[in-house]
């Protein structure tokens, strides 16, 4: 398509997805167990799969490979990150939009959308009432707009950083919001951003330009595709990439997801921290097509394999799925859910039990209180975390990836896990999530072997739940 003049590229940027290529490989003879077997074993050996390897697993047939798949992916979960999931909650922060993708309520053509930006007072508001939960990690949401530009989210962002209730802070914003230019990234760099996620929400060009209609910024394909390289560019190594699953055929969005954690990985030296998988859901105005939509089953599979795929890239499960699936699909190698989510704006102080979907992108799954989230998590033996250690003292990007490096879950992940869900467990859990959190405290520490740093740990534990003391990670 023609490039809209005003959007600029990172330096050297090309569009890298060869949709013949990867629709191809997924056209070839379905692979027999011996080659299912080899590429398994590469994953289980923690080395990242091609696009060719993935296919593999996209493409084999049989019910004893799909579940040799599965099993690998369960036990890679295990090996690689242990029984940590780390929680976060999103806030929507305004849902003016000038696109017009043909999936999402804020779509500008929907005139039954309810449209808001949150001033600096309730975005405040909306964090208090986040940290009174117990929340420490939020991801804020915008639609694209000329007023939610690099300053705005700046502000957004530090505005959230500076609220603090009793025991209650943010110690990590995320970011979901429109691809911006390498100054704007370096703008939201300033604020201490974690993660930016900018989902290319399908990789097939045809799709792409049939849901994004031609007058939009988002219509800009290549623009997108390049948005978390420019984010590299002005140094934010901590980047996120996602689809959409329901536009366009499944197996070929996990190609297109593999092929760009590839690329970043080659051009930066740096994978994606995260990668997303939102499945479309129910949205106000919007006619789901039937074709493309991702059934419970191979919603399970492409979790599975891109667990595969990429060993080290941290897995995002939203609330838009239903608790009972995201209870199964967690063992697959989930890293990270969202819990007690309202994505309403102004929804964690105004809406009710049930959803308006005039006022929120799309309908959730699971709108479960986060202590009945961590309640189930504790009871599965889940070790639910709150923890934001690595990215505050620099331990991001290049040079770091705590999956990779030997050890590092132990001596790091783990106790910082516990200190945080004792701060969750003494600052705002219910009577029945206090003892459940406590017994599984309890057995982790039994589980360690004796060390200084189990000693220590064992001290942090009893400071944050007799003092005033808290934060203490390692
Ligand atoms: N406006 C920015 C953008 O498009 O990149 C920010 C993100 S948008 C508010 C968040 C994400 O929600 C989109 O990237 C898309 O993947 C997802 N989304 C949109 N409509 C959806 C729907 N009906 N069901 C599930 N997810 C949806
Ligand atoms: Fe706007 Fe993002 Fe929704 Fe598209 S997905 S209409 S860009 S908010």
């Amino acid at each position: 398509m023609k490039r809209l003049c005003e959007l600029t590229l990172s330096p050297g940027a090309t569009d890298f997805i060869d949709d013949e290529m990867l629709s191809g490989l997924l056209d070839e003879a379905p692979p027999d167990a011996g080659q299912v077997r080899d590429v398994i074993d590469k994953s289980l050996a923690k080395t990242a799969l091609s696009i060719r390897e993935t296919a593999v697993l996209l493409t084999a047939r049989e019910p004893e490979l799909i579940e040799q798949i599965y099993e690998a992916a369960r036990t890679l979960k295990r090996e690689v990150y242990g029984n940590r999931i780390v929680l976060f909650a999103p806030l929507y922060i305004g849902n003016h939009c000038v696109n017009d993708c043909v999936y999402c309520a804020f779509r500008r053509s929907n005139r039954d959308e309810v449209r808001r930006t949150l001033s600096l007072e309730e975005i405040r508001t909306q964090v208090e009432a986040l940290e009174n939960r117990g929340h420490k990690r939020l991801i804020l949401v915008f639609g694209e707009h000329p007023r939610y530009d690099a300053e705005f989210i700046h502000d957004s962002v530090r505005t959230v950083y500076n609220v603090r209730v009793g025991h209650g802070e943010i110690r990590r914003v995320n970011i979901n919001a429109a691809p911006l230019d390498v100054a704007g990234y370096r703008r939201v760099k300033e604020a201490g951003i974690g993660t930016y996620q900018v989902f290319q929400e399908t990789y097939h060009h045809e799709t792409y330009a049939r849901v994004h209609p031609p007058d939009t910024r988002k219509a800009d394909y290549l623009h997108r595709l390049d948005a978390l390289s420019r984010a590299q560019e002005a140094g934010i190594d901590d980047v996120g990439i996602g689809a959409l699953f329901g536009l366009y055929d499944w197996r070929f969005e996990v190609l297109g997801l593999v092929a760009h954690a590839l690329h970043l990985q080659e051009r930066y030296g740096v994978g994606p921290h995260t990668i997303s998988f939102p499945r479309m859901r129910p949205a106000s105005g919007v006619e789901l097509s039937e074709q493309h939509l991702v059934s419970d089953e191979n919603f399970k599979r492409l979790v599975a394999t891109l667990r595969l795929a990429v060993p080290y890239t941290g897995l995002i499960l939203t609330a838009r799925e239903k608790p009972e699936l995201r209870r199964e699909v967690m063992a697959f190698g989930v890293s990270q859910i969202d819990a007690g989510s309202r994505i309403e704006l102004g929804g964690y102080t105004e809406a009710a039990d049930a959803q308006c979907i005039e006022r929120e992108q799309f309908e959730l799954g699971d709108i479960r209180p986060l202590d009945e989230v961590i309640r189930e998590l504790l009871t599965d033996g889940y070790l639910p975390s709150f923890c934001t250690a690595c990215y505050r003292l620099g331990r991001t990007g290049e040079h770091f990836m705590e999956f990779a490096i030997p050890g590092f879950i132990k001596r790091f992940c783990t106790p910082n896990a516990l200190t945080t869900v004792m701060e969750y467990l003494t600052d705002y859990a219910g009577e029945e999530t206090r003892r459940t959190g406590e017994r599984l405290i309890a057995e982790e520490l039994a589980r360690m072997e004796d060390s200084q740093l189990k000693t220590e740990l064992i001290e942090r534990l009893r400071r944050i739940r007799e003092t005033q003391d808290r934060d203490l990670y390692f």
